[in-house]
């Protein structure tokens, strides 16, 4: 399996192209820097874990919805997207709301989550009838029934729990305590009690419960024993109550390749994995089988985008022992890509505008902000002859990049365009200087 997401290829002029479309074409039409989504590739991961899930789950007789969680990367386009492949779609904002809904999602196949929801944002979810609210507080509990009344509605809700199953990178620490800000720990009785309450409250209509691990995980045995605690829970809610929870979701988080050494989670092994793991749980603590649900963010959008850039200024520096590294500048950085300044995440990257023969080089791509933080690229070999004027591509940029792209410096975020069979499409347009302008309210 690539860094690149399927249809990028290296043409015979040794340039690239993705879903048909030369890289140098969609620079040219578009500018830099620039988001690409391959949509062929972002819309068969999206069916892959639907195929997967659906197979793995039906051996058992069971069911499961998947939630692509917007936000690792959502536009109106991309929400219509997951609806033709059959998905449902998690939003966590009044903004990330509006944008599903303009891309036709049915309301009842969205999920709203949020740790501290203002008024606004649970009052909308209610007028457009989502189909699911993610509570995550006592208090959020008591404002949503207070809202359900006066609007006069029934509000379904699930119950976020902390399982104590801490997950990410390359293991998974099994914790009693969950010392973090999202949900309602399993452990010390908080989520038994908010099932509780939810059950008893007048105006909200109970539908399960969801847990969220933690993101690039690479270890299935975190998600098995994270589904065997919430089907313990689950369990213990009907020896308390006599009813059975109909839904259970288990989250998002699978790890997807960012460099070529890196390895990711396979969607299918997990699918297999999982179903079996909930297989022997519920022969054990019998009953029926709820509905799941899980929510891949990053599995999805990540390895389906890809940013172009132009080479700025080159320069090469000494290093201590005595090497040298070419530290290559490009016209965009931590504005479009926060990742790597955030959680010092690794890319990769490729001269994208041609081939070269040349030497191999120890090279840092850097981007163009006042910060020495701020890069892109930490430690890639590119060409010697990486050169002022040349496109380079940074792969499984599709997921937290726009998303979590800013205007520091005052940067005009890039477009983000979509590519499938030789044509490209607008997802987002680029920030203009009137975009900016617009905003700052200038002296009288
Ligand atoms: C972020 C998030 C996801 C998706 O995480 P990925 O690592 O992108 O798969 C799923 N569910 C919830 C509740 C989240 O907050």
């Amino acid at each position: 399996m690539s860094v690149w997401s399927s249809t990028v290829q290296r043409g015979e002029d040794g340039a690239l192209s993705v879903g048909g479309v030369d890289v140098r074409e969609l620079v040219g039409e578009h500018g830099t820097p620039l988001y690409v989504v391959d949509e062929t590739d972002f819309r068969a991961r999206a069916s892959a874990f639907r195929d997967h899930f659906g197979e793995a789950f039906a051996r058992h007789g069971a069911e499961v919805d998947i939630y692509y969680a917007g936000k690792a990367f959502l536009c109106s386009q991309v929400s219509s997207w997951m609806h033709e492949e059959g998905l449902h779609l998690d939003v966590a904002s009044l903004g990330e709301l509006e944008i599903a809904l303009r891309g036709g999602m049915p309301a009842a196949r969205i999920g709203l989550h949020g740790n501290n929801k203002a008024d606004d944002e649970l009052r909308r979810a209610l007028i457009a009838g989502v189909g699911r609210i993610i509570v995550d507080s006592f208090t959020e509990i008591e404002i949503l029934d207070a809202l359900a009344r006066e609007l006069g509605v029934v509000a379904p809700v699930m119950v976020r729990v902390t399982t104590g199953v801490h997950a990410g990178g390359h293991e998974y620490i099994a914790t009693a305590h969950e010392d973090q800000k999202f949900g309602l720990s399993l452990a010390s009785g908080a989520a038994m009690r908010a099932l509780l309450a939810c059950h008893e409250a007048p105006h909200l209509r109970l539908s399960g419960i969801h847990t969220h691990i933690g993101s690039q995980i690479m270890s299935i045995d975190a998600f098995r024993e994270s589904a065997e605690r919430m089907l313990g829970l689950r369990a213990a809610f009907t020896a308390s109550t006599g009813d059975e929870l109909p839904e259970v979701d288990l989250g998002g988080g699978y790890a997807i390749r960012y460099t070529e050494d890196a390895e990711a989670l396979d969607p299918a092994e997990a699918a297999y994995a999982i179903a079996d793991a909930v297989a022997a749980v519920m022969e054990t603590v019998g009953g029926t089988w709820p509905r799941f649900s899980i929510e891949p963010g990053r599995a999805i959008a990540g390895p389906a985008g890809l940013t172009l850039y132009r080479v700025g200024v080159v320069k090469s520096v000494d290093l201590e022992d005595g090497g040298r590294r070419a530290y290559i500048a490009v016209d965009g950085g931590m504005s479009d890509n926060m990742r790597p300044v955030t959680y010092g995440a690794n890319y990769t990257a490729a001269i994208a505008s041609r081939e070269s023969s040349a030497d191999l080089v120890a090279s840092r791509v850097v981007g163009k902000h006042c910060e020495s933080g701020d890069i892109v690229v930490r430690d890639v070999r590119l060409p010697l002859d990486v050169a002022r004027g040349d496109l380079v591509a940074v792969p499984a940029t599709g997921a937290y990049g726009r998303s979590m792209a800013s205007n520091y410096n005052a940067a005009l975020r890039p477009a983000v365009v979509s590519v499938r069979d030789g044509q490209s499409r607008v997802l987002v347009r680029r920030d203009t200087i009137e975009d900016l302008l617009a905003l700052d309210v200038a002296p009288e």
